[in-house]
């Protein structure tokens, strides 16, 4: 809800917050948090608050490194739990030059310019998440294991054991918080987990996904576990993905949704697949942005995609079309995984689909469920296979940099060529395994 400065104030006297967390995401997307005590909120307010961009993980000196935090004030949140020092608030911020200007390095800014242009033409970009996680056991010291503590499954109802409690904690918080939870149950593998709430307009959703993780990390930590999002943390066991259900509409209508067409979506629908299925691979870079997120989106891999292509219902697809019609006719892409960054992604998936539908783009014949592997992958293009060749796909793409922006553009590519780099010359264990006392 959208509250006025003087409003905030009062609500934060009420409840004697004696902190105010400004939080924004940088270029990788990792949540950043600068905390402030409560005398310097009408600082906070009046965009007065700045921190040292040049010590930040891609962001850059322009002339000065000094940027300024300018709080969104829809983003205005009480956290429901009390910390040892206080009652805390949070406010999400954008980032802006010493002289006001938005600052190009800022991946909420790069998302609000892309819903800009789909609104000019009458879009509005809703998105719904699907996490999945693992929980982990950690050792003496507090360190995270690989080791789980339950033996569920799928959807199991278990006994109460530490995962079961640590994922209630984690969706009671997130309902004091505001969020409509839509399903949480226990993944394929054990220790898995999945939160799923209610989309959102995209800005939003992005907001809510990078503030959910961080209430995951510390309710796992508050039941003794540890949470993560990284996409294939134990070999042959299911990786953790992030399924985005995307829809448009216009003039209050879902835009996907047509009645009067064979299977009730409309044109704008299949321009938009269309456009999603031509830009995914120089987009993957982005929605799986690490070298062990290729580790899942395997040919053949435990429910995660690597066929460029779409399908009502096949699961190995990349894009799946869920059997609800009207208002909820939406996309759910499949090969994202929780380590991306969301406003990133969300922006580049939009873009995909505007161009889709600005050059009328039609998508080829859906694959059919029973179809087999090995027939449909002979004339389907497949996902990069990992992360230097996602990097080298999202170079070739102009239509990347483009939605990006320079400065965005070239950060990226730079962070993860040198991670792809060295990689690619470390000596893994699995070499040494293989190798050593063979050759
Ligand atoms: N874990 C699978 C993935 O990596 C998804 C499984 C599912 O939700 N059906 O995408
Ligand atoms: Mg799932
Ligand atoms: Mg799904």
């Amino acid at each position: 809800a959208h509250m006025e400065k003087n409003d905030m104030i009062r609500v934060l006297n009420e409840n004697h917050t004696d902190f105010l967390s400004l939080q924004f995401t940088d270029i990788p997307g990792s949540f950043k948090n600068v905390t402030i005590s409560a005398d310097q909120i009408e600082k906070a307010f009046n965009n007065k608050c700045m921190f040292d961009g040049s010590s930040m993980e891609g962001f850059v000196r322009i002339q000065e490194s000094d940027m300024y935090l300018h709080p969104d004030p829809d983003t205005f949140l009480i956290y429901p739990w009390n910390t040892q020092s206080g009652q805390a608030a949070r406010l999400i911020c954008e980032i802006a030059l010493p002289d006001g200007t938005p600052y190009a390095g800022d991946p909420r800014h790069v998302l609000k310019r892309a819903l800009k242009k789909a609104a000019d033409q009458g879009f509005t970009f809703f998105v719904g998440t699907e996490c999945e996680f693992y929980l982990f056991q950690t050792d003496e010291l507090g360190h995270p294991t690989t080791e789980t503590n339950d033996t569920a499954g799928y959807f199991d109802l278990g006994p109460l054991d530490q995962g079961e409690n640590a994922r209630r904690d984690i969706c009671l918080n997130l309902e004091q918080m505001g969020y409509e939870i839509e399903a949480s149950h226990h993944e394929a593998a054990f220790g898995q987990h999945e939160i799923d709430f209610k989309y959102a307009e995209a800005l939003t959703a992005a907001d809510r996904f990078v503030t959910f993780k961080m209430v995951v990390k510390s309710c796992a930590n508050e039941n003794g576990l540890y949470a993560t999002f990284m996409p294939k943390p134990v070999y042959g066991r299911a990786g953790s993905g992030m399924h985005i259900n995307l829809s448009l509409f216009r003039d209050g209508q879902n835009a996907f949704y047509d009645e009067s067409s064979q299977n009730g979506l409309s044109h704008i629908a299949l321009n938009f697949i269309a456009g999603l299925l031509l830009h995914i691979k120089s987009i993957c870079a982005v929605t799986n942005p690490l070298v062990n997120s290729y580790k899942r989106i395997i040919p053949g891999g435990e429910e995660a995609p690597s066929l460029v292509g779409w399908s009502a219902n096949r699961r190995g697809t990349l894009i799946r079309l869920p059997a609800s019609r009207g208002k909820s006719t939406r996309i759910d892409l499949r090969n994202p995984d929780p380590t991306c960054n969301p406003y990133l992604s969300f922006a580049l998936l939009l873009s995909a689909g505007m161009d889709g539908i600005n050059r009328d783009l039609l998508p080829p014949p859906s694959i059919a469920s029973g179809e087999s592997f090995e027939k449909i992958q002979k004339n389907t293009d497949v996902l990069p296979a990992d992360l230097g060749e996602a990097v080298q796909f999202m170079k070739s793409d102009p239509f990347v940099k483009e939605v990006l922006g320079d400065l965005v553009f070239h950060k990226y590519v730079e962070a993860k060529e040198e991670e792809w780099r060295q990689y690619s010359t470390s000596v893994t264990e699995w070499e040494l395994r293989r190798y050593l006392n063979r050759l």
